[in-house]
């Protein structure tokens, strides 16, 4: 009797790439060495700029994007790569707030902060407002982070390879201190925007001491107005705590504060 054969299965082809950024959330992937190697196995890595020199490309079943599109070039590579993938994940604060090079994202001074800084020079490619991804293409899922959580990364990695939804963080960085019974910082006047920011780096800054600035992006029920209210009985002007949480909170905490 003919031997039946083994019906190959395709393993989902995923690709990582950075835009403008630090690396940082390419480098978290590669340096969870325990669960890099159970992807590998799992995923055909298409592309991963930073852990292959030689990648295939092609047409991708998810893509992950770091890094926020500051330059023609970038531009016209997001909407390259959001054509080859059915799915398409932001990752990291640049990817998914236009990080902290889009502090003064939309306030008109772009040209004259560009012009300040490299003066009248020819750039090879010409340099864009820094933006996150979602600016301009459709982005599925966001994970955010600076960087991002290597488990939340590996959570969603797993959900998606099984053809799951990721399930986001619905509890803002202030539970994740009360879990770890840290004194609040708000009783020593000290600026922490935990009840306003997502929850998911497991309060990692208040752990020690430190408040925080809101890497992973605003939390979408937060009380902007009133936990502003309480910064500014500290001392502070309405102007300098916008300024402290738009060092972040880039493009997508405009819309939290445009009526504040
Ligand atoms: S220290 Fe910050 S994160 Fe922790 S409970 Fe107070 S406001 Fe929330
Ligand atoms: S505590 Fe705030 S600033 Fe610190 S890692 Fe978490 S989200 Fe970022």
């Amino acid at each position: 009797m003919a031997k039946v054969k083994d019906t190959p299965v395709q393993k989902p082809r995923i690709g990582v790439y950075g835009f403008t950024g630090c690396a940082g959330d390419q480098l978290i992937l590669i340096h969870t060495e325990d669960e890099i190697l159970n992807l590998f196995a799992a995923a055909d890595i298409r592309s991963f700029v930073m852990a292959s020199s030689n990648p295939p490309e092609g047409d991708l079943d998810v893509a992950f994007v770091e890094g926020s599109i500051s330059t023609e070039e970038e531009r016209e590579h997001i909407q390259e790569i959001r054509k080859r993938a059915k799915i398409l994940v932001a990752i990291g604060n640049c990817a998914v707030s236009g990080g902290p090079q889009a502090m003064f994202a939309n306030d008109g001074s772009f040209a004259k902060r560009l012009r300040d800084v490299y003066g009248e020079v020819k750039f090879i490619t010409d340099p864009i407002e820094a933006a996150p991804i979602d600016a301009h293409v459709t982005v599925d899922y966001y994970l955010p982070g600076c960087p991002i959580d290597s488990q939340q990364a590996f959570a969603l990695i797993s959900r998606l390879l099984h053809g799951a939804d990721p399930e986001p963080s619905l509890h803002p960085v202030c539970h994740e201190c009360k879990l770890h019974e840290n004194r609040c910082l708000l009783l020593d006047k000290k600026l922490c925007f935990g009840p306003l920011t997502k929850g998911g780096c497991g309060s990692a800054c208040p752990n020690h001491g430190l408040p925080c600035v809101g890497c992973w992006g605003p939390q979408a029920d937060g009380n902007f107005r009133q936990h502003f209210e309480l910064l500014q009985s500290f001392g502070l002007s309405k102007e300098e705590v916008f300024r402290r949480i738009k060092n972040y909170g880039g493009h997508k905490i405009l819309e939290f504060i445009k009526d504040i």
